[in-house]
C-alpha cells in the first residue's frame, strides 16, 4: 500500500492511495505513526484527487532523530574520500557502518522551496531510500530485521559540506532547517523489491546518481541489526540508507546547488522526490 501525508484545514492527515490520483483519508488522529502502529485495516474516509492535495514528508514531525548512514556505496565512498572534505581520512571503504543522524526539525515535504542559512555556502544533494520502522526493538538480528520494516520512502539527504568539513562532525551540516526533503510515499515494504530498486538523482533534469539498492555496502538488515544492537528502535524511526556517487563533492571543481535548482530523488514505486532550492 502507498500512504501519503497531506495537509487539511485541521492539520496533517494520512491518506491512502487508491488509485494513482486518489488519495482515500484514513481515519486516525495521530497520522502515519499511528497507522504503523495499529496495522490492519483502518476506517477510511473522504477521497481527494491527489493533485488537489498539498503533500507533506510521510512523518512531518518524527519522535526523535532520523538516522543515516555514511558512505554505504563504494564508489561514493571513494568521491568523498578524494574530495577533500572529509578531514583526511584515509578508510575509503569503512568497515564498520558510519551512522550520523539529522534533527527531526530538518524535516520537509516533497515540492517545497529549501532556503539553506546564509552561513552555509557550499550545499549539496545526497539521493537516498529510507527505511521506516514498523516494529520496534532490541537486539534485531539480520535474519530478523527484515520484519520490523513497515515500509519505505525517498530522502534527499541535503548537506552543508562547509559546515561537515569544519565541525567535524557532521550534525550541524546534515540538520538545517529543510535539510531533509522527505516523500512523496510511504509504501510498505510488501510493495518493495529491494533487490531490484534502482534510485536516481538528478540536478536540474541532467542525471547525477544512479545505483541500485544491491549494492549498499551495508544492507538493510546489518544497519538494523547494528542499530538496534545498541539501542531500542521504536516504530517510526527512519534510517536514510546512505547516498550513490555523484554528488556535488564528486566533481572538480564541486558543483554545489544554488538558488533555482531543482533536486529530483526518485524510485520506481517511491515516486518522485522535487526540491527546489531557495
Ligand atoms: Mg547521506
Amino acid at each position: 500500500m502507498k500512504y501519503v501525508t497531506f495537509l487539511s484545514a485541521d492539520g496533517p492527515r494520512v491518506g491512502l492511495l487508491t488509485s494513482p490520483s486518489t488519495v482515500t483519508e484514513v481515519l486516525v488522529a495521530g497520522g502515519l505513526p499511528e497507522v504503523i502502529t495499529t496495522g490492519g485495516d483502518l476506517p477510511l474516509g473522504a477521497e481527494h484527487a491527489y493533485t488537489d492535495l498539498t503533500i507533506l514528508a510521510p512523518i512531518p514531525e518524527p519522535a526523535r532523530n532520523i538516522m543515516c548512514v555514511g558512505k554505504n556505496y563504494r564508489e561514493h565512498a571513494s568521491e568523498f574520500a578524494g574530495s577533500g572534505y572529509d578531514g583526511g581520512a584515509d578508510v575509503v571503504v569503512p568497515q564498520f557502518p558510519i551512522i550520523f543522524t539529522k534533527a527531526p526539525s530538518s524535516v520537509t515535504g516533497p515540492d517545497t522551496t529549501v532556503v539553506p542559512p546564509s552561513v552555509v555556502k557550499e550545499t549539496d544533494y545526497e539521493a537516498e531510500f529510507a527505511v521506516i520502522i514498523g516494529r520496534g526493538g532490541r537486539d534485531i538480528t539480520k535474519d530478523e530485521a527484515m520484519s520490523h520494516v513497515w515500509g519505505y520512502t525517498l530522502i534527499n539527504d541535503l548537506t552543508a559540506r562547509d559546515l561537515q568539513r569544519d565541525h567535524k562532525q557532521w550534525f550541524l551540516g546534515k540538520s538545517p532547517d529543510g535539510f531533509a526533503p522527505m516523500g512523496p510515499l510511504a509504501v510498505t515494504a510488501d510493495e518493495v523489491n529491494l533487490d531490484e530498486l534502482v534510485l536516481t538523482g538528478t540536478v536540474n533534469g541532467e542525471l547525477r546518481q544512479k545505483a541500485s539498492a544491491a549494492d549498499l555496502i551495508f544492507d538493510v538488515p546489518t544497519l538494523i541489526a547494528t542499530i538496534s544492537s545498541v539501542l531500542t528502535l521504536q516504530p517510526g524511526d527512519i534510517i536514510a540508507t546512505g547516498t550513490p556517487a555523484g554528488v556535488g563533492i564528486g566533481f572538480t571543481p564541486p558543483r554545489f546547488l544554488t538558488a533555482g535548482d531543482i533536486v529530483e530523488v526518485s524510485a520506481p514505486g517511491l515516486g518522485v522526490l522535487r526540491t527546489t532550492i531557495g
